[in-house]
């Protein structure tokens, strides 16, 4: 199926290695001209070389930290106009609630939920202006079923979901959409290293407890970030301008429950 929006324009933030990455190859596969940001240059250089490859549209990698206001005005610099944006960052630390104090939950709120809202901020009124735009934020399965040690992505994501499901309402009339794709467990380097993590607090070797992360999935596997991009693309597509405001979640089986 051709998604219809070759030619058009998308930011990826957090575009250098796992799901945004995945967007971002995905994207420009449909011949979009992607935008990536990430701190790390090397990560950074190799995903814009991997999406060069495609031989779609073109590529910028804009070396930065999205979730400060300097990050974002240089993302904005290279892409001021986006049709598609895509939001990511990095989550927040795990842990008991008790641990966190003001400073650790302004910074979860910072990344994961207040970062998001000022990109959308920026670019919503061009893309209601241009009547086309597709907002796509990436979150966490634990919006919906949260987690009891991830209480800082819980909290945050879940206000960042609140906010959308006003906004989203709002922008569809005039072919804006904004959903939010929900990622159970996917095979990324923040996978591994939480597995990493959690070896080394119970002393069991890493692939070990790495595998033993896959038992409660249905599907028996981690997903692949490939069939995250493809989602985000979708929801990118000309076609998905009457689909706004909903949460999806791609967790191979793993949520129990009818809706
Ligand atoms: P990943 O493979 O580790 O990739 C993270 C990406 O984010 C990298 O490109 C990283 O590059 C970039 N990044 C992190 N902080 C950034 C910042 N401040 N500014 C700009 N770029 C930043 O992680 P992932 O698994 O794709 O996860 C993406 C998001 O989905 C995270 O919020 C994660 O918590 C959430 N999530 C993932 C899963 C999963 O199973 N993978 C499940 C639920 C939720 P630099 O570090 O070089 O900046």
């Amino acid at each position: 199926m051709d998604l219809g929006i070759a030619g058009k324009s998308a930011l990826v933030c957090a575009g250098s290695k796992g799901l945004g990455r995945a967007c971002a190859l995905s994207l420009a596969r449909e011949g979009v001209n992607v935008v990536i940001v990430a701190r790390g240059q090397e990560a950074l250089a190799a995903a814009a070389r991997d999406i060069s490859a495609l031989d779609r549209g073109t590529v910028r990698a804009v070396a930065a930290d999205i979730t400060t206001p300097e990050g974002r005005a240089a993302a904005l610099a290279a892409c001021p106009s986006p049709d598609i944006l895509v939001n990511n960052a990095g989550g927040p630390p795990s842990g008991d609630f008790r641990q966190f104090d003001e400073a650790v939950w302004l910074a979860a709120l910072r990344a994961n939920m207040l970062t998001p809202i000022e990109l959308i901020k920026a670019t919503v009124d061009g893309m209601l202006d241009r009547g086309f735009g597709r907002i796509v934020n990436i979150t966490s399965a634990a919006v919906k079923s949260p987690i009891d040690i991830l209480a800082l992505s819980n909290g945050a994501r879940t206000g960042l979901t609140g906010f959308v499901a006003g906004l989203s309402r709002k922008t569809v009339g005039r072919n804006v959409t904004i959903n939010n794709l929900l990622p159970g467990l996917f095979d990324t380097e923040t996978l591994y290293s939480r597995s990493v993590s959690m070896a080394q607090a119970s002393g069991k070797p890493v692939e070990e407890v790495h595998r033993h992360r896959m038992q409660p999935i249905p599907a028996g596997r981690f997903g692949d970030p490939a069939e995250f991009g493809d989602a985000c693309a979708y929801l990118c597509s000309a076609q998905a301008g009457f689909v706004t405001g909903m949460n999806f979640l791609i967790d191979g089986g793993a949520y129990p429950g009818t809706f």
